[in-house]
């Protein structure tokens, strides 16, 4: 039986299905809203979890080349520049057999979409409603045109539309109590090792750097406030200069050499996980189906181990798209709300949600030597579909 697969959003957990499922000789259609590959934000810690899913389509020596070389890790008090603990990465690797790479967003989105042919994306297309039939699944676009398919995958993001079909209504997302402020800026060792992810912490805030290639730095700025505070963009030396004027010189040196025009600022919300993630012929996949705080970097990552997943269950289950879906709901509802919770935990004590804790980890961070934080992160890379 030949299977044909709607995926409506061209993010990196629609791309990751389209390859995968290609891969097994489905026909694939993928329809994006927007006109172009123009991802909001800067860049992401893709895990080994997630790396090893990339390698997994055929991607190893493009991802190694996007990748920035982590070798340390360290944390610095933010306001004396005083060093906390640092510690090599190699244990980690050693343990799960793959380096992580942070990547520039925009060159993850592009591997993603040449390895599939960006031409073969249906671009300005934006899905209005979708439902389910008895042989086929129909998503129906904002121009009047419609397609049917097998299945329909849907990748469309946090807000996601198909969400709302599989769940039968709207949920509400949670706001975390944090903006996160993003972007690349050229190395700078004055402000962190160029191979190393330096995190700067006080008054539940972070300020981190960690390598891109191309000699960048990916930073954010953790601040925690209330929802819906006014913001121009273009503002953000001026924002995070206010923010943090009293915080250490490396610091400084980010909020001078950033580039405001191209800084992002982002409210970081999640979602309670949910178990239903397929309505018949339809499913979702990525924040679709698992939104998640970025507190432990692994929403992308559980959006390319959703896609592998898929592929797993088609493989299979060949000739039955039902019963693939259901593997595929199976395989995913409790490894995901794993992560978003885990997630959540760690965004409460990073961001001062009980002060005491959030004092208690600075204290540990003074005598850490990376044995509890590399296990931590293993415990979050472990569980998927490539690293059970
Ligand atoms: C500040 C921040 C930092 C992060 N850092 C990390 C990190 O370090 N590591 C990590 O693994 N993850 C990280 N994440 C999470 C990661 O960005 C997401 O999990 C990931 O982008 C999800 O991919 P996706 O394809 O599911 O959704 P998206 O990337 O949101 O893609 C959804 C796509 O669907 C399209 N779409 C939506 N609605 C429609 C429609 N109706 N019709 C057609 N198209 C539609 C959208 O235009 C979009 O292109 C971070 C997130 C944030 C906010």
């Amino acid at each position: 039986m030949s299977v044909k697969a709607v995926i409506v959003g061209a993010g990196m957990g629609g791309m990751s299905a389209a390859i995968a499922l290609e891969q097994l000789g489905i026909e694939v259609a993928v329809y994006e809203q927007v006109t172009e590959n123009k991802p909001v934000g800067a860049a992401i810690s893709v895990w080994s979890n997630g790396v090893k899913c990339l390698n997994h389509l055929g991607l190893q020596k493009e991802t190694a080349e996007l990748g920035g070389i982590v070798d340390s890790m360290s944390y610095v008090d933010g306001f004396t520049g005083d060093t906390m603990c640092r510690f090599s990465m190699q244990p980690l690797i050693d343990e799960v057999g793959q380096r992580p790479y942070p990547i520039a967003r925009a060159e993850l989105q592009l591997m993603l979409m040449n390895a599939y042919g960006y031409d073969a994306i249906n671009f300005g297309k934006k899905m209005v409603a979708v439902h389910d039939g008895d042989d086929r699944a129909t998503v129906e676009f904002a121009d009047g045109t419609t397609d049917s398919a097998d299945i329909v995958i849907g990748a469309d993001g946090a807000k996601s539309l198909t969400r709302e079909y599989v769940l039968g209504g709207p949920v509400a997302r949670r706001y975390a109590g944090y903006v996160n402020f993003n972007g690349l800026v050229e190395v700078d060792e004055k402000i962190g090792p160029a191979t190393e992810w330096t995190t700067y912490v006080g008054d539940s805030r972070r300020v981190s750097v960690m390598p891109v290639a191309g000699n960048r730095f990916y930073f954010f700025f953790d601040v925690p406030m209330p929802e819906g505070v006014p913001f121009e963009r273009g503002t953000a030396r001026e924002v995070l200069a206010a923010e943090f004027g009293d915080w250490a010189p490396g610091v400084q040196t980010l909020i001078e050499k950033l580039d405001p025009a191209t800084t992002n600022r982002v409210e970081i919300l999640d979602l309670d996980p949910f178990d239903t993630w397929v309505k018949g012929r339809v499913a979702v996949l990525g924040d679709a189906a698992h939104n998640t705080t970025p507190d432990i970097g692994q929403g992308g990552c559980s959006a390319m181990e959703d896609a592998v997943a898929l592929q797993f269950a088609f493989r299979d289950h060949p000739d039955d798209p039902l019963a693939a879906l259901a593997a595929y709901q199976a395989a995913r509802t409790e490894r995901a709300g794993d992560l978003v919770l885990r997630a959540r935990k760690r965004c409460d004590v990073t961001h001062g949600k009980d002060p005491e804790k959030t004092a208690a980890w600075y204290e540990e961070l003074r005598g850490e030597d990376g044995t509890n934080i590399i296990r931590g992160i293993v415990g979050n890379i472990v569980g998927g579909p490539l690293t059970s």
